[in-house]
């Protein structure tokens, strides 16, 4: 009875994962979303708990370790997901995203220790040790990668690279697959605890993926950083499947699966959205210390415009389409930019976001900060339909963006951004653009669009900047 009850928990809270992936895809329902995968996972955790039964119909008994372990992590949780920046996300996602590989590794140590002490009077399965290997090395790697991770999103370390360095990752992870293949073998039905020092080879496979994790993420240029923590993410997932598979736990599994499969597809949606490849990610640098085609070089003269003349082309435009970038969330200015908004629209000006997919430091950052500030989703355009636009245009208003406005994009093929696709704003009649100096954008790339003639540049922070633009406007 209290199997079925468990099962039916599972399913349940299965549904739950799924549903609430689901509703993450749209702001709109993103939250709710949140919430109901959340309360999905509680059941599952909870009915684990107090349904559990072993072969020998034991249920599970140090509550004081489970609970006490819940209330740490919970409490750290809650606390740091409530201090952090909206910028600081990403680092965030990985330090959280290193926890559950930490946990998966954990688990195959664990295991495996129980595999061979129990060894010397029954057989290792070949299946169950595999599935231990896969969640020590991939839950290793993602764990140490992600702390790699965190540490350099928040510039505790810079990026390290030395010569030859991709070649030593490819023979690091060779010989992982070798030890971890002769482990197996060496252990294999019928010969259980004859390999000589089967634990010495398991914590050597783990020594070598501890080293592997740290060398695979530090030489990743700052910029594409998310796209690695979405990646790991996907590992985490994996290893956590890999638990599922070792406890025949049903949500576990899901959920694991959920989770690599979504990483996997982010991080894919992400390399298209910078029209790069996957490997190009891994071993290029881009917003690393590479600095190429229009790097530092001066492109010519730029010129500012004052706020009283912003105030007027904004005023009398018939078309206006806001552009947000890393700046507007630096800033927190998505309430000021939603109040710019609407005053215009009150005075007929028809007014748009354009949305580019990589805007910001992670996916969706853009659309998240707009929803924060009630911006209705009808008023934003994807990159295309913003490109469609463009042309009928009267005003650009660039609030904090840089990269993905940046022309050399497509015209620049020494540019580390080249190929990614960009917001044509240039093809409006003029082009505002505010930032706080001529500093370029995290690919730390020169952008020729700040020095074209229907460009002006209107500096200072963007929160202060609108809120002066605000009161200029409501002066005429
Ligand atoms: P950028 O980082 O290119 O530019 C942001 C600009 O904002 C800077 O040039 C900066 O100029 C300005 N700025 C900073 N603070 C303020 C402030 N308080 N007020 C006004 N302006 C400010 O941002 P974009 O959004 O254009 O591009 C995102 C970049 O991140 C791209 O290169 C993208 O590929 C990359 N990326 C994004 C990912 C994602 O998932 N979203 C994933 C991986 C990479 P100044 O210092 O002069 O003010």
């Amino acid at each position: 009875m209290q199997e079925s009850t468990l099962t039916v928990c599972y399913i349940i809270a299965s549904v739950t994962f799924i549903l609430g992936l689901k509703m993450l895809s749209h702001p709109a329902t993103a939250r709710r979303g949140n919430l109901i995968a959340a309360g999905g996972m509680s059941l599952a955790v909870l009915a684990t708990i107090f349904l559990y039964h072993d072969e020998n119909g034991n249920a599970l008994h140090n509550y004081g370790w489970i609970f006490g372990g819940i209330a740490i992590g919970g409490i750290v949780g809650v606390f740091v997901a409530k201090k952090v920046k909206m910028t600081a996300m990403p680092e965030m996602v990985s330090l959280f995203n290193g926890m559950g590989g930490a946990c998966a590794a954990l688990i195959s140590i664990v295991e495996y220790n129980h595999l061979v002490h129990r060894a010397a009077d029954s057989v290792i399965a070949t299946g169950e040790l595999l599935i231990i290997l896969s969640g020590l090395i991939i839950g290793t790697i993602s764990f140490t990668g992600s702390m790699i991770a965190w540490a350099k999103l928040n510039g505790r370390i810079k990026d390290f690279a030395f010569k030859g360095q991709h070649v030593l990752n490819l023979l690091l992870l060779l010989i992982i697959a070798c030890t971890a293949a002769w482990l197996v073998y060496s252990s294999r039905e019928g010969e259980a605890g004859t390999s000589g020092h089967p634990l010495m080879i398991f914590y050597f496979i783990l020594l070598l993926s501890v080293t592997y994790g740290v060398f695979f993420v530090l030489p990743i240029g700052g910029a594409d950083m998310p796209v690695v923590i979405s990646l790991l993410n996907s590992f985490t997932g994996v290893a956590a499947a890999c638990g599922g598979f070792l406890y025949d736990n049903k949500a576990m599994l899901t959920g694991g699966i959920l989770v690599g499969a979504a990483g996997t597809l982010l991080t894919i949606l992400m390399c298209k959205a910078m029209n790069r490849s996957l490997l190009n990610v891994l071993i290029g640098s881009f917003g690393g210390n590479a600095q190429s085609g229009t790097a530092g070089k001066q492109q010519g003269a730029y010129k500012e415009i004052s706020l009283s003349d912003a105030a007027v082309v904004m005023n009398y435009a018939n078309k206006v389409l806001i552009v947000p970038g890393y700046g507007l969330a630096v800033a927190q200015a998505q309430h000021a930019c939603h109040e710019l908004e609407k005053l215009l629209t009150e005075r007929g000006v028809d007014v748009k976001y354009a949305i580019h997919p990589v805007a910001g430091r992670m996916p969706g950052h853009m659309n998240v900060l707009l929803a924060e500030a009630d911006v209705s989703y009808d008023q934003l355009l994807e990159m295309e339909q913003a490109n469609e636009e463009f042309p009928s245009t009267d005003v650009v208003l660039v609030l904090g963006a840089n990269d993905v406005v940046n022309p050399a994009a497509k015209t620049d093929p020494s540019s580390p951004i080249y190929g990614m696709p960009v917001l044509n704003v240039e093809l409006a009649k003029t082009v505002i653009v505010n930032k706080r100096s001529m500093k370029p954008g995290y690919a730390g790339i020169e952008n020729e669009l700040f020095f074209q003639p229907k460009t002006s540049m209107l500096f200072g922070d963007a929160k202060k900047v609108l809120q002066e633009l605000i009161a200029e406007i409501k002066s005429l």
